[in-house]
């Protein structure tokens, strides 16, 4: 059995903890490790560590923080498959996954090694005579990251390269679900040369957000996770002054128009809708088929599905199990509800049967959902995908448009001129065009609109630096040498 311990200063904290959770492998039911939870004087000696380091690390120079950032790139790419072992252990999702989020995590790595270029200021001449204005950006100090079980490497990952890059120190919160991702990166964190105390970690639940939130020393919240959670983080740290971003849930429209080619829009549901197992922030979990198309293409969607391989995520599969047995329970709740609701039931994943006592539930097919039922209004997180016919195009954005979440979203079609609308119609943060998963590159920012994020900056990217950092601007009058500087020939005054 693994013991999960903070990690503060540098090394693992040998604070005895008298919370603790249970970490399961989802693909066997059993439990693997127990990880610690830490109270508020926990947090606080975390917080003491990120603020102590911070007054050395903000002016360590931007080349020794690139080397570390370089260095640490290194042993992340070394590592990638033991991490990824790690995720698929905790979280459940296969391998190939697993590793594919440490490369979208390290592609943020990648962007704040080019912090020198990132943190140059503007500067004017001349604004007065004789008098010159430049602006300047610096770090905030220690700063906070709560993230969610779904991806425990990259998420976190977001925000610590660009966080440490612009000279701030972290204290991570992981999900308490699979925290061993973030522990495992706090030792490369070491090996690559960062300071002790620049980069922290602790355990827990709402007790330990808690007092992140509401702790001085901390200067900003990153915080990704479901709508209610990150609707209270941002509502209660910014009530404490600190500058919080927080990331929420989602409800992903794919619109697939009449002309759309049916193989890849079939293709890109499978991926979109049961990779991961649903468990994906940026999953389409609602299709809108522009009718007459739909019929052909859930029978394309359902004929696909029996080809998905569920099981252990370390065997090949193409989906593992949910994270947990109630996650578990929780979506094939919702399951029930739209076959309650009348929704066609296509393809029912708990039919699924595999040995042992694993968080099972295979891919689910819904066609005729309507916006009234609980399957299309909520965030149901699972291999769960619903069909909406609609009649038109207008019709089709009207739905996307009027749901609570924005996160991301797709649009399958043959007609540049459509697309080209939708781009600029919809209300969603992220849209892919023919592509089912827009996920932004690390040196775009990642987020989204209404309900899917409350605070104004999203991850990484520009956005991410300057979420980061605080801007100054100087005016500076320095005298002509004339007036009494040092004398290097130029007349003097008397
Ligand atoms: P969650 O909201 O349950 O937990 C997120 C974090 O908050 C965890 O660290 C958890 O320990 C903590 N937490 C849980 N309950 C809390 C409480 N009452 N008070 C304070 N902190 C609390 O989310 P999850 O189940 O781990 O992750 C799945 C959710 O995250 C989904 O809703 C998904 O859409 C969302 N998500 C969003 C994005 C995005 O970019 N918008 C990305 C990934 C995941």
């Amino acid at each position: 059995m693994k013991q999960i311990t903070h990690w503060i200063n540098g090394a693992p904290s040998t604070m005895k903890s008298e919370r603790s959770g249970d970490i399961f492998n989802p693909a066997t039911g059993h439990i693997t490790g127990n990880v610690a939870f830490a109270d508020a004087a926990t947090v606080d000696l975390a917080v003491d560590a990120a603020t102590a380091a911070f007054t050395t690390w903000r002016h360590s120079s931007l080349t020794k923080r690139t080397q570390v950032l370089f260095a640490f790139r290194e042993l992340v790419q070394q590592n990638k498959e033991k991490i990824a072992a790690l995720i698929t252990d905790e979280h459940g999702k296969v391998l190939s996954d697993a590793a594919g989020e440490v490369t979208r995590g390290l592609e943020v790595v990648e962007f704040a090694c080019g912090i020198p270029h990132l943190l140059k200021g503007g500067f004017s001449e001349e604004v007065s005579t004789g008098v010159d204005v430049y602006s300047i950006r610096q770090a905030l100090g220690p700063v906070a990251i709560i993230s969610p079980f779904n991806f425990p490497a990259m998420v976190p990952m977001w925000f610590f390269p660009v966080a440490i890059a612009c000279g701030n120190t972290v204290v991570v919160k992981p999900s308490e679900k699979d925290p061993s991702a973030t522990m495992f990166m706090a030792q490369l964190w070491k090996e690559a040369g960062l300071p002790d105390g620049v980069f922290n970690v602790v355990h827990g639940d709402k007790v330990a957000v808690d007092a992140l939130l509401t702790h001085p020393g901390i200067k900003s919240v990153s915080f990704v996770g479901s709508t209610p959670i990150a609707r209270y983080v941002y509502e209660t740290g910014t009530k404490t002054g600190k500058r919080v971003q927080a990331l929420g849930g989602a409800k992903n429209h794919m619109v697939v128009l009449p002309d759309a080619d049916l193989e890849l829009a079939a293709d890109a549901a499978i991926n979109a809708g049961f990779g991961s197992a649903g468990e994906r922030c940026m999953a389409i979990s609602a299709i809108v088929a522009v009718e007459p198309i739909a019929s052909a293409l859930v029978a394309r969607i359902k004929s696909r599905m029996a080809n998905i391989k569920t099981g252990d995520g370390t065997q090949g599969v193409d989906m593992g199990p949910l994270v947990t047995q109630v996650h578990r329970d929780k979506v094939a709740s919702y399951i029930e509800a739209g076959a309650k609701a009348g929704a066609t039931l296509v393809v029912d994943g708990r039919a699924l049967e595999i040995a042992g006592d694993g968080f099972w539930l295979g891919p689910t097919l819904f066609d005729n959902v309507t916006p009234d039922m609980s399957i299309y209004k909520e965030e149901i997180f699972g291999p769960v995908l619903s069909v909406i016919r609609v009649d038109s195009y207008e019709a089709a954005l009207a739905l996307v448009n009027s749901h609570e979440y924005g996160n991301g979203t797709a649009i399958f079609t043959n007609d540049g001129g459509a697309a080209r609308r939708y781009q600029n119609e919809v209300e969603v943060g992220m849209v892919g065009i023919n592509v089912p998963i827009p996920v932004p590159m690390a040196y775009y920012s990642f987020g989204g609109w209404k309900n899917s994020l409350f605070g104004d900056s999203h991850a990484h990217g520009t956005e991410g630096v300057h979420f980061f950092t605080r801007g100054k601007v100087v005016t500076s009058r320095w005298l002509d040498p004339s007036h009494g500087g040092i004398n290097l020939g130029f007349p003097q005054n008397d």
